[in-house]
């Protein structure tokens, strides 16, 4: 039987949602074995499809640069003879993924929203228009993949534990981290790992209040067209598209948005997409499931007080 090791994420004794679909993945292709750096994190992973959990010692994660637990992964691919490593796709993820693929001798491929059985991968590429389906010929297959391309399988047994104790070299411990401030964040979820994500556009003319009253009747994370956060109306790290975060949640709702090819670059693998625009021609029609003709000051205020009505 192959086995998978899977990077787990999360801060503060929570795991982040990630790990569970990775762990869905990771159970397609044979034995899940969870590699943790965070000790806290241990007593989360019981929810999931994991099989065995390594917890790696002897150093603290947090305080280098990723290079420590590429080292770290490399090892663990050699003691415990892994077919692939499976990671997130955020900056830190691919970094990790990249800097491991170079040290174990390995094929990569990032940001991949399927990965089968025989470690085939699927990409969306061009903006969604083509699906690419690649393999790892050479080495252990690295893989990153995005958050919210599955959903999650719940635990089949209770993991067994292991702790490891990796060589670091000297080179690794170069870089460290004097100090880290988590982002400021509202009571929304994170936009690249929400399950739901309303965004509005120039259509919104600068008033965003409807667009995040309606993502807060929902528990949604709000996102934007380029074109909303160039004028300024909503912080560039909140943008959806080519130039920005991609996202691929269970629902996403386009509030005055054309849909403009960079615009769809980010969130076309969305699983359902539903549009609101007072333009019936606009280009978003096309790809949505769901499309609303009408103006969002309407249409947002009158589906936030519906959706309160049924709580
Ligand atoms: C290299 C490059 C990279 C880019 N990267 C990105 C990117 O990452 N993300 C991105 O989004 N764009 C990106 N763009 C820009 C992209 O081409 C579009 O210009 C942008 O997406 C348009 O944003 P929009 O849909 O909000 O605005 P518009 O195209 O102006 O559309 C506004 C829509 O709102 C509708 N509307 C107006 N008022 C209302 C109302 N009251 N109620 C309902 N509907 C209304 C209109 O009918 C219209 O369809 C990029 C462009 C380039 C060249």
């Amino acid at each position: 039987m192959k086995s998978v090791l899977i990077l787990v994420d999360g801060a503060n004794g929570q795991v982040a949602k990630s790990t569970g679909e990775l762990a869905t993945f990771a159970k397609r292709i044979g034995e899940v074995i969870a590699v943790v750096f965070d000790p806290s994190l241990v007593a989360g992973l019981g929810a999931y499809a994991i099989d065995k959990v390594v917890v790696v010692g002897g150093f603290d994660a947090t305080k280098f640069s990723p290079a420590p637990i590429a080292e770290s992964l490399a090892q663990l691919i050699t003691t415990k003879s892994a077919s692939a490593v499976l990671i997130t796709s955020s900056a830190r993820g691919k970094e990790i993924a990249g800097r491991l693929a170079v040290i174990s001798g390995s094929g990569i491929i990032t940001d991949a929203i399927d990965v089968d059985a025989d470690l085939i991968t699927t990409q969306s590429v061009f903006g969604g228009s083509t699906s690419v389906h690649a393999n790892v010929s050479h080495g252990t297959a690295i893989i990153t993949l995005r958050s919210n391309a599955v959903e999650v399988i719940a635990a089949s047994a209770t993991p067994t534990q292991e702790d490891f104790t990796p060589t670091i070299s000297d080179m690794a411990k170069l870089a460290t981290v004097t100090s880290s401030q988590p982002a400021a964040k509202g009571g929304r979820p994170e936009l690249t790992e929400a399950s739901i994500v309303v965004s509005g556009g120039r259509g919104t003319n600068g008033d965003f209040k409807p667009v995040e009253a309606f993502a807060d009747s929902l528990g949604a994370a709000v996102g934007a067209s380029r074109a909303a956060t160039d004028a300024g109306w909503y912080p560039h790290t909140h943008q959806v598209g080519q130039t920005g975060k991609t996202v691929s949640p269970q629902l996403y709702v386009a509030c005055g948005i054309s849909g403009a090819i960079q615009h769809r670059a980010g969130m076309q693998t969305s699983k359902l997409i539903v549009a609101i625009n007072k333009d019936p021609e606009a280009p978003i029609f096309e790809l949505a499931d769901y499309g609303v003709v009408g103006d969002l000051f309407n249409v947002l205020p009158a589906a936030t007080a519906a959706i309160a009505a049924k709580k």
